[in-house]
């Protein structure tokens, strides 16, 4: 497949699934999605890869799902309509990672918000660069509840979950790190060949014993009720698409939303 929005590259036992849009701060269109999906099947049906690394080319991981595209293609869309696309696109995409055989890696530069903060803690492990910073601003910018995947709760505890849903506000590499949600921060300039050094050594275990033990960890998770928590999130989530304060938010348009945002970083 020619991907056009991500690139693809393997080396090794390594497969690297990179954001490819970093003039539009790998913002996750449509095809984006598409893209991510498709070549997070293709390294998982390649036996020569072991370990699965989603990057960003450019200066940021991801600002989020593009919500350009968004206002020109989805706004009118019904209830029915945008529940189908953010089920295919946002929490199936989503969940794939989360069960995709083989161990993952985020590896997080920059900005990692809403969508891209999302896709990354589907992964098994994230990697951060000291210029990383995590966000979810939407309560605050959008009057949405958070992403459709509310992972957060289940990487960053309940009491900052809230405090960062509830706020708005970004979350650095290093306090990622001190609770538990980043495994390791390092700098920019090593970001990429730390990332690769631990793949590599992952990759060297056996892939069988690692697809049974990341299923065993995956259900601990399951059996604490987390899928059943996460599919429920997805239906309260698509209630507050229907809100008055989520219709005004949109109205007032894509651009004041993004500004109040930053003001609010
Ligand atoms: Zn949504």
């Amino acid at each position: 497949m020619d991907y056009t929005q991500i690139a693809y590259t393997t080396q090794g036992p390594v497969a690297r699934i990179s954001h490819n849009r970093p003039k539009a701060r790998n913002a996750e269109s449509q095809n984006l999605l598409t893209e991510l999906d498709a070549a997070l099947h293709q390294a998982t049906v390649d036996e020569n890869v072991r370990v699965i690394v989603f990057d960003a080319q450019g200066d940021h991981f991801s600002a989020g799902h593009d919500l350009k595209e968004a206002a020109l293609k989805r706004a009118d869309f019904t209830v029915e309509q945008r529940w189908a696309y953010e089920e295919l696109y946002y929490f199936e995409c989503s969940m794939r990672i989360w069960d995709c055989p083989k161990p993952t890696i985020a590896q997080v530069q920059g900005a990692c918000i809403a969508g891209g903060f999302m896709v990354a803690n589907m992964c098994d492990i994230v990697i951060a660069s000291e210029d990383a910073f995590f966000a979810d601003p939407v309560c605050q910018t959008l009057g949405a509840a958070a992403v459709e995947v509310l992972i957060h709760p289940w990487v960053m505890g309940a009491r900052k979950s809230k405090e960062f849903l509830f706020t708005g506000r970004k979350m650095l590499a290093q306090e990622a790190h001190a609770i538990g949600m980043v495994n390791k921060v390092v700098s920019r300039a090593d970001l990429e060949s730390e990332t690769t050094a631990m793949a590599e050594q992952i990759a060297q275990a056996q892939p069988f014993a690692l697809k049974l033990v990341k299923r065993s960890i995956n259900r601990t998770l399951d059996g604490q009720g987390m899928r059943t928590a996460l599919q429920a999130h997805f239906d309260t989530h698509q209630l507050s698409h229907v809100t008055e304060a989520f219709k005004v938010a949109r109205d007032q348009g894509l651009e004041s939303a993004i500004k109040r945002g930053r003001e609010q970083g």
